[in-house]
């Protein structure tokens, strides 16, 4: 415990920006699926930071890795080798699309090169003005400039107008709006796999197969923000691969590192040879303690059956939902893939939240209505079955 010990909830109001809107816990202690709070209680965590401890609070695997590093080296600057990064870029590079990474330091600095490197792709190869990006309704992208201009949800653009120039949002799901957006200005579409921050909303069949060929034949680049569903979230390490789908950019986060900050752009080699000397960098990003613990993370996620048993884990909880979805009226649809899973309810979401976490399991909600659970990947069936227990007594209480 640290030597601070006045009231927490008070010092924070005090000295920090109140940016978020937070619960009244302070967790100093995380093992797995569990948390525990400064007076000792207990939780099960269905929420991993929100997607961020895919393999669990301090992973034996990744706290050695992180150790290990720390004890070594843990900064030079990006105008030398270190050999975690290389050899962190050469297995992504082996178990993804992509030909080339950069390395950064959160989902948004991610987001920030693919737009960056989007606009300079369509410079050096078709001249000046052709820099619009069409992005989707109820997507989100980051907090920055260009990656709050990339949302499209105008509760993060209010207030900071300007917007950064160029971006356009269509309905999300629907090929012709994009095809109708497009003009000779468009250089690319954004959007992620699965809308994670816009409530859990999945495409049809078909839809980014349809997309990625629109994309081809007027020449846009097509970026996934993986961020959220990369890295085993929704039972194959990239979303991409059950769209049957090769997009020409992906950005990566959350899971990335396992809970230390870092973030990644991966591109084939010809969209990636538009960035040269000087068109991109940043001081921290991929130095070796953080690309340490992202290829024991990466390690683990890609052992042969790891991902199988995430499909399967959450096929079960879905069935589970989907279950009580039956019994409560209130309840009014499951979504779900992998341990990527929303439970979309007829009334705001935030009391169901609260009350979960008096009993013990934190999820969380997202777009009002729709109760998030983004549990570690290596959560199991025990687990699924106390969330669920939880969620039935609450659900039990509304229904009374
Ligand atoms: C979390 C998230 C981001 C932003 O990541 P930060 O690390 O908070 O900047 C961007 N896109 C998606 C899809 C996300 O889920």
């Amino acid at each position: 415990m640290s030597s601070f010990n006045g009231d927490i909830q008070q010092a924070c109001a005090e000295h920090i920006f109140g940016t978020y809107a937070r619960f009244p816990v302070a967790f100093v202690k995380g093992q797995g699926c569990r948390l525990w709070d400064d007076k000792g209680k207990e939780y099960l965590d269905f929420l991993s930071g929100i997607a961020v401890c895919a393999l669990g609070h301090c992973h034996p695997e990744v706290t050695r890795a992180i150790e290990e590093a720390a004890g070594k080296l843990i900064h030079v600057s990006n105008l030398f080798y270190t050999y975690p990064q290389v050899e962190l870029a050469a297995e992504l590079t082996r178990l993804s699309f992509a030909d080339k990474l950069f390395f950064c330091n959160s989902g948004a600095e991610a987001n920030e090169a693919a737009i960056k490197l989007a606009r300079k792709f369509s410079n050096d190869r078709f001249g000046p003005g052709r820099f619009h990006i069409i992005s989707m309704k109820n997507s989100f992208h980051g907090r920055t400039m260009a990656t709050l201009s990339a949302t499209g949800q105008t509760k993060v653009q209010k207030g900071f107008e300007p917007l950064v120039e160029g971006f356009v949002y269509v309905d999300f799901n629907s090929v012709a709006a994009v095809e109708a957006a497009i003009t000779d200005k468009t250089c690319a579409v954004l959007v992620e796999p699965v809308q994670g921050e816009g409530g859990l909303n999945f495409a049809s069949p078909g839809y980014f197969k349809a997309l990625k060929a629109l994309c081809r034949q007027r020449n846009l680049l097509l970026i996934f923000d993986e961020i959220q569903t990369g890295l085993g979230r929704t039972g194959s390490l990239f979303a991409y691969e059950q769209e049957s789908v090769t997009p020409d950019i992906i950005t990566l986060a959350k899971a990335l590192a396992n809970g230390l900050p870092m973030g990644a752009m991966a591109a084939s080699e010809e969209v990636a040879k538009a960035f040269v000397p000087g068109s991109h960098a940043t001081t921290f990003g991929g130095g070796p303690l953080i690309a340490s613990a992202a290829l024991a993370t990466l390690r683990v996620i890609s052992k042969p059956g790891f991902l199988e048993k995430v499909r399967e884990t959450g096929a079960y909880f879905v069935s589970r939902l989907e279950e009580m979805k039956n019994r409560y009226p209130f309840v009014k649809q499951v979504r779900g893939r992998g341990l990527m899973v929303g439970l979309e309810l007829e009334v705001p979401g935030a009391k169901f939240v609260t009350k979960c976490m008096e009993k013990g399991a934190i999820i969380n909600c997202t777009h009002d209505t729709v109760l998030r659970f983004v549990p570690p990947l290596i959560a199991g069936r025990p687990e699924v079955d106390t969330m669920i227990a939880i969620l039935e007594e609450v659900f039990k209480e509304e229904a009374l």
